[in-house]
């Protein structure tokens, strides 16, 4: 059965992205978000807007998350009203937040055979969301997968299934630790070349030419550091979350090396200086950084 009516519950950087993509194929959205400003942008847009996820549950054949953290889907996914109690038989819950792989587990395991719950973290940003064009880091059951498939390639344009339950929030947590570890690296890589007298412009240049290139000294550094624009719609805040939860799951599965013990102390010290609401490039012009 054609898949016609869907769900976005958080309207943020993220969700309103793939809310307005959504409506622009030619989907039935229902959104749903704490902030009234997020719920205008959303209804300018064409989302019809629900004041609880309960009701998008009543009618949604799939429902999308963009959520902040693992607790507030698990609060969406859990107790008397939420998709586990008042989901459609056969509909699919997909997590597009990036969240912890054990609370991935225990909600799919919570959705049983009667729902579909997939981990379906996303890289891509803000821009990746508006236009259909994000990766999708698949963890749970192939089937649910294929029957969810027409609205993530809607979504995206790389769906990769990486495992069971969890193991999409496995992949995104250790692919942004290196993005942070990226960071660190190359801040203190472009300082050295600069106190050695080669300006970051140039030693950019080459390196984008070179073995040493990555998409932090690409894109970050060109799109959204040497501009000076710091507008990439990923904040500190939800990057230093990102850092911490593949630090615990390292801890967690006993697998925590010294370079991600140093990466994750550098971004818990860029607290002092830089809030959560920051552009999390500014990282590399923290105070107290070498640059
Ligand atoms: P955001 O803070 O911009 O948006 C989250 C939205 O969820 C907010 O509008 C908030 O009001 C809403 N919200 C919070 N709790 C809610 C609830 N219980 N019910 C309804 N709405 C609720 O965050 P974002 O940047 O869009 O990120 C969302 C998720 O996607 C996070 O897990 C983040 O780590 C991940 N992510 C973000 C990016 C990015 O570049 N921004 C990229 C990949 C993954």
């Amino acid at each position: 059965m054609a898949m016609k009516h869907i769900g976005v519950i958080g309207l943020g950087a993220m969700g309103l992205g793939m809310a307005k993509i959504l409506v622009e194929r030619g989907f039935t959205v229902r959104g749903c978000d704490l902030s009234s400003e997020r719920q205008r942008l959303a209804q300018q847009a064409g989302v019809t807007i629900a004041a609880e996820p309960s009701s998008l549950y009543a009618v949604c054949e799939l429902v999308v998350a963009s959520l902040p953290k693992a607790a507030d889907v698990a609060g969406v996914v859990e107790g008397p009203a939420g998709f586990v109690a008042r989901g459609r038989p056969d509909a699919i819950f997909v997590d597009t937040s990036t969240s912890e792989p054990r609370v991935s587990r225990k909600l799919a395991a919570a959705c049983g055979t009667r729902l579909g719950f997939l981990d379906a973290p996303v890289s891509g940003g803000p821009q990746g969301a508006k236009t259909g064009t994000l990766t999708f880091m698949v963890g749970g059951d192939k089937e649910v997968m294929e029957r969810a498939r027409p609205v993530l390639t809607a979504l995206g344009n790389k769906i990769i299934h990486v495992g069971a339950s969890g193991a999409g929030n496995v992949a995104k947590l250790v692919n942004n630790l290196l993005v942070a570890a990226n960071l660190a690296s190359v801040r203190e890589a472009v300082a050295l070349a600069a106190a050695a007298g080669v300006p970051a412009e140039d030693v950019l240049t080459a390196i984008n030419a070179a073995s040493g290139r990555s998409a932090v000294t690409e894109v970050n550094y060109t799109r959204w550091i040497l501009s000076e624009r710091f507008d990439s719609g990923f904040t500190m805040g939800l990057m230093r979350k990102d850092v911490q939860l593949a630090a615990k799951l390292g801890q967690d599965v006993g697998s925590f090396g010294a370079v991600s013990a140093l990466v994750s102390d550098l971004w818990d010290a860029s607290a002092q200086g830089l809030g959560d609401g920051e552009d999390f490039n500014k990282f590399v012009i923290a105070p107290g950084s070498s640059e």
